[in-house]
């Protein structure tokens, strides 16, 4: 039986709610208000109360206001239809509430999460008769450039077995497309979709592997020095303005995975518009189609409330752990995740909880722990895997990472990208750190010559500053030399242009090529008479890699290029000569 209530205070986006019957954590009701709705959510129960945070405007809500309980928990719908929709943070569909409402939404204003009206051409995988767990697909539809694999839903549990199934052709989202029998007799029938509650993990898998391929984002500071696993979790803590969200829309872009699952709670005003107006136009450069056909975008629009903000990163979760059951890598970007800690901080004021570290509730690390906790690559009842891969930014107040929300992040992130005020001010992009971020994983390259580079970065900067006491005289000549080094190789390698089509996306193939020859010119010992001759040499070899850079991959033009930089080095570098050079010196030595 669901329960019933009434309103016994109002306190923000608070109620607290006297109930009769069964209720339960996290379950939904609505608060009744004229014949509006109000969606809320149950967030604790003392006795016969319900504490209950309303994910809309509360004005006009009073004592003695009916709630009426829906049994359910906060839930996610999960079908065909999710990709290339913008949703707010309980899954409304932006767009279709904008044609219903216009751009000022109503209180209680809510749509299906998905069409009802559009037909999916269903072609049935399961046969009749056949044993279907959780998470087994029973069919497929064509989604965009996917095969969108039709599951059975995530709480099964017992034995089941297949009674029936349509025959292949269009049907919609709501229509019964199979039906379930379990040994009790007991039938269940299926649609193309099923909900899931949003704040629970989906644990339909055989068991979770461990994270050991690399995920390319194309961003080379990210790939060859801090590198992402399919199924890891990073975080991109950075000072306002240092380029989380740009840093994220390029990942959104490049990155090479199936399905990208965006969450943005936007910070600066417009910025959320932004990306709606802008990834549309976008194309993929893997298959040459919108990215929106790939993408979800969750976003919060600036008049909901805090607890909007909550459940966005949950439903966005939850979007990506379906589409790895399908067998998919996804990637979830959540930008940024200081706004939803904010949201559990106000909602525990408004508990009258004992405050922890700023402020914040002393549940923050184990939340955001949870929260990570999500992503993962796991091999599915059938034998393939799927992955959700978590990256979510943090903008500490004055971009000090010694505040809860970073370090509880950094507990748990298996990479840290944290972006640094000083390299932003001086717009060397992306921001991040070289000295300060790590990685667990491993990418494609051999650590120690990762490490190699990093020396050079680290002995660079040790230079750098001395030259700052005793100026650029006080130093040796070899002293000198690394510090040229450093730079050029932050010049021509850490920094990319996100907005150049050509150099704002490095394969893995290409950092490799151009990574090796850098650690050549790394180790090189570079005889110089003096540091003026450095000076020039590098400033030489700088213009020519920033021009490669620039060069399409496999174009004549960039072996052309490649050649100006080999016979421009080899009288200083040894092993690099030109490339058709190489070739004749090894043919010689054969003959
Ligand atoms: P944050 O999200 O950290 O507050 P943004 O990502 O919004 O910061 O970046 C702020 C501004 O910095 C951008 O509007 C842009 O002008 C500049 N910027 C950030 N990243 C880059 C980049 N990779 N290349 C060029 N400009 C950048
Ligand atoms: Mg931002």
């Amino acid at each position: 039986m669901t329960g019933e209530g009434q309103i016994q205070g109002v306190n923000g986006n608070l109620i607290a709610v006297a109930f009769e019957g069964g209720v339960r954590q996290n379950e939904v009701g609505y608060a009744i208000l004229g014949d509006r709705r109000l969606k809320a959510e149950v967030i604790r129960i003392t006795g016969r109360v319900a504490e209950m945070q309303v994910f809309d405007d509360t004005r006009g809500l009073g004592v003695g206001d009916k709630v009426a309980f829906t049994g359910e928990l906060l839930s996610v719908e999960l079908g065909p239809g999710l990709l290339g929709q913008v949703f707010d943070g309980l899954q409304n569909p932006l767009a279709t509430l904008a044609d219903i409402h216009g751009i000022f939404l109503p209180r209680g204003a809510e749509v299906e999460p998905l069409d009802r009206q559009k037909e999916w051409t269903f072609e049935p995988i399961a046969r009749p008769g056949q044993p279907i767990r959780a998470g087994e697909p029973i069919g497929r539809t064509k989604e965009g450039i996917f095969d969108h694999l039709i599951l059975a839903p995530f709480d099964l549990r017992g034995d089941w077995h297949l009674d029936g199934i349509v025959d292949a052709g269009p049907y919609r989202v709501g229509e019964t497309i199979a039906t379930l029998r379990n040994t009790l007799g007991k039938e269940r029938s299926l649609g193309l979709s099923f909900t899931w509650p949003a704040k629970l993990p989906v644990t339909c898998y055989r068991e979770r592997l461990l994270p050991e391929k690399p995920l390319v984002t194309g961003t080379r500071t990210i790939d060859t020095f801090f590198p992402v696993a399919l199924g890891g979790t990073y975080c991109i803590p950075g000072p306002f303005g240092a380029g989380k969200t740009v840093l994220q829309q390029v990942t959104s872009r490049y990155a090479q995975v199936d399905i990208v699952i965006v969450a943005a709670c936007g910070e600066r005003a417009g910025e959320v518009v932004e990306t709606m107006r802008e990834f549309p136009e976008l194309t993929d450069p893997r298959t040459g189609r919108s990215l929106m056909e790939r993408t979800v975008i969750i976003c919060n629009t600036s008049s909901m409330p805090v607890a909007a903000r909550e459940a966005s990163i949950y439903t966005a979760v939850t979007m990506a752990e379906y589409f790895r059951q399908m067998g998919l890598n996804a990637l979830l970007l959540a930008d940024s995740t200081s706004r939803w800690a904010q949201a559990l901080r106000e909602m525990s004021g408004r508990l009258e909880e004992i405050p922890g570290d700023e402020a914040f509730p002393a549940y923050l690390e184990s939340r955001i722990g949870a929260f990570y906790e999500r992503a993962g690559i796991v091999e599915l009842v059938d034998g393939s895997t799927g992955s959700v891969t978590i990256g979510g930014t943090v903008s500490p107040a004055g971009g000090n990472f010694e505040e809860p929300v970073t370090q509880s992040t950094l507990k748990v992130a298996g990479a840290f990208h944290g972006l640094s005020r000083a390299r932003a001010e001086a717009r060397r992009y992306p921001a991040i750190d070289p000295l300060e971020s790590w990685s667990k994983y491993s990418g494609t390259f051999p650590p120690d010559e990762v490490q190699r580079a990093r020396d050079v970065l680290i002995h660079g900067e040790e230079v750098r500053q001395m030259m700052t006491v005793v100026g650029e005289e006080g130093v040796t000549l070899s002293d000198y030399v690394v510090h040229l080094k450093a730079e050029w190789l932050d010049q021509v390698y850490l920094q990319q242009n996100s907005f150049d089509p050509v150099d704002s996306f490095t394969s893995t193939e290409r950092q490799r090529h151009v990574f090796s020859l850098i650690l050549h010119v790394l180790r090189a010992p570079l005889g110089f008479a003096a540091k003026p001759q450095a000076r020039t040499f590098f400033n030489t070899v700088r213009q020519k890699f920033i021009d490669w850079n620039y060069t399409a991959w496999d174009t004549p033009e960039f072996a052309e290029r490649e050649n100006d930089i080999r016979s421009f080095l080899a009288p200083k570098v040894s092993g690099v000569a030109p490339r058709s050079e190489n070739r004749n010196a090894a043919a010689e030595t054969v003959s």
